[in-house]
């Protein structure tokens, strides 16, 4: 059976169901592929749900990672100088812990519990609900290689190859 077909038969359809949202087969492949799957930006969805032998537009995945997102089934995390990333595990207010090297997206488990887990001394008159909170630093594989390879350390190697390479 094809995956469009089977796609309305489905617990992830009935997921979606459950949160009011027509089931489509898109919506149903994104989830599908997120499921265990941790942190993954739009292309890398696009290209596991093509992976599947399914034609789909890049354009049909943002906007079923769009939808997705803004019913709760998704949460979508930035950070400065990479792509939106989409994950299925939501409302748990957990936080990130990103290699700056290798951009490694790992859950930690938020400390206090509960959103927002942080309290601004002056709110400016607004309704918090969320404090995004990431912690950057260097995976051990990254430390490991850098004992053996400088090039990972990115702003000053980046001169020094170049350099090199004249
Ligand atoms: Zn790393
Ligand atoms: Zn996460």
């Amino acid at each position: 059976m094809s995956p469009r077909s089977t796609a309305y038969h489905t617990a992830t359809a009935e997921l979606l169901r459950e949160h009011g949202l027509r089931v489509t087969w898109p919506r149903v492949s994104v989830l599908n592929v997120l499921a265990g799957r941790g942190h993954l930006d739009a292309n890398s969805v696009a290209r596991l749900v093509r992976g599947n032998d399914v034609h789909i537009a890049t354009q049909t995945v943002y906007d079923a990672l769009k939808t997705l997102t803004a019913a709760g089934l998704l949460r979508r995390t930035g950070s400065p100088g990479s792509a939106l990333r989409y994950e299925r595990r939501v409302g748990d207010n957990h936080h990130h812990l990103i290699c700056r090297q290798c951009e490694r997206v790992l859950d930690v488990d938020c400390i206090i519990g509960s959103a927002p887990c942080l309290t601004l001394a002056d709110d400016h008159g607004f309704d918090i609900d969320e404090a995004a909170v990431t912690f950057w630093g260097v995976c051990p594989d990254c430390k490991n290689t850098a004992g053996q390879d400088t090039s990972v350390n990115r702003g000053r190697t980046a001169s020094k190859s170049m350099k090199e390479e004249k």
